[in-house]
């Protein structure tokens, strides 16, 4: 794993303990906080993706009602995982984060202008929001690391077929979040 980036996807008050809330969400927030201090004492990226709707977005009007509305606290990281001041935030109003955002040119613009080759999707849902940016960021050549124990989804089942399809459509790496912090100390 070279030139890698942490996006830290939809940690959310409204996902963690609001309107969308799963309790299966507060089993991840301990592995992400090490991952994301890990990260930031070797230098390597944390880009945060979070939904900030608009009530005419077809996903809050068609499935799943109002939630992360832009400005909202529901929209907000939750406190545990506040983004540190060099962290970036890329807002998003679908299930991938590279739709429609900044995130492609951000990535490609980080490792001075060399671009990130790299990137570990953490947070929730696995099956949803990280796999739809899985998709677009196979799509755009990049290289994709998912923490088993660091993204959820609402039931386990969920979690695990999302698992499985992150790795077989992908070919995402899965690994657990200690065995990618060894990874970022060797860069
Ligand atoms: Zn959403």
């Amino acid at each position: 794993m070279s030139r890698m980036a942490v996006l830290v996807l939809d940690m959310l008050n409204d996902f963690v303990t609001g309107n969308l809330k799963t309790d299966r969400a507060a089993r991840i927030i301990k592995p992400i906080q090490k991952l994301v201090e890990a990260a930031r004492a070797h230098g390597v990226p944390v880009i945060y993706s979070n939904d900030a709707h608009l009530s005419t977005d077809f996903e809050v009007v068609e499935r799943w009602g109002k939630h992360a509305m832009k400005g909202s606290l529901g929209a907000q990281v939750i406190p545990e995982l506040a983004p540190a001041e060099k962290d970036f935030v890329v807002e998003k109003r679908v299930y991938s984060g590279f739709y429609e955002t900044s995130l492609d040119s951000l990535l490609q613009s980080l490792y001075k202008g060399v671009g990130v080759e790299t990137v570990v999707l953490a947070g929730l849902h696995t099956h949803i929001c990280v796999r739809h940016t899985a998709a677009s960021a196979f799509y755009r050549g990049y290289k994709i690391v998912v923490p088993s124990d660091g993204v959820q989804a609402f039931t386990r089942k969920d979690h695990e077929d999302g698992l499985k399809y992150l790795k077989n459509v992908y070919s995402a790496e899965i690994k657990t979040i200690d065995e990618i912090i060894e990874e970022l100390k060797k860069i």
